[in-house]
């Protein structure tokens, strides 16, 4: 809900700009889990002074109050942004480059503790060849 976005922004004291929601309603609808160019490319239409310096600015921002997430996966080091869902894993397609939500209960990733370590964040990911890819051949 925007409104729920509104009001975390503003608790964490981010001002709200019409660009910052922009950017946010974006990747809330977005399955792809788009870069940053990508994202700078979509909303350049309805905001032509945006900059993607701004968009870098924006998501960094995001990601620090964890309203987003940063996904490093790409074997070309492109960073991927997708709004924080619940807990999932990834699945990285090696020949078109597109990044899927997979949905798998994982011990690993419900770990809070491991032999005396805290653990805050957990992170996995799959890469290989997507069904659609399969079928091309
Ligand atoms: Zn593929
Ligand atoms: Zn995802």
């Amino acid at each position: 809900m925007i409104n729920d976005i509104i009001i975390s922004l503003k608790k964490n004291g981010i001002k709200v700009t019409p660009q910052r929601l922009a950017i946010i309603k974006y990747l809330e609808n977005d399955k792809d889990h788009s870069s940053a160019e990508q994202i700078y490319n979509h909303l350049i239409k309805d905001f032509p002074t945006i900059s993607l310096a701004t968009v870098y600015n924006t998501l960094e921002m995001l990601e620090e109050i964890k309203m987003i997430n940063k996904i490093k996966i790409s074997d070309e080091n492109v960073v991927n942004y997708e709004y924080n869902k619940k807990m999932h894993h990834h699945f990285y397609c090696k020949k078109c480059k597109k990044i899927y939500d997979i949905e798998i209960s994982c011990k690993i990733a419900e770990l809070k503790e491991f032999k005396g370590y805290q653990i805050d964040e957990v992170y996995g990911y799959f890469k290989g060849i997507c069904k659609k890819c399969q079928s091309d051949n």
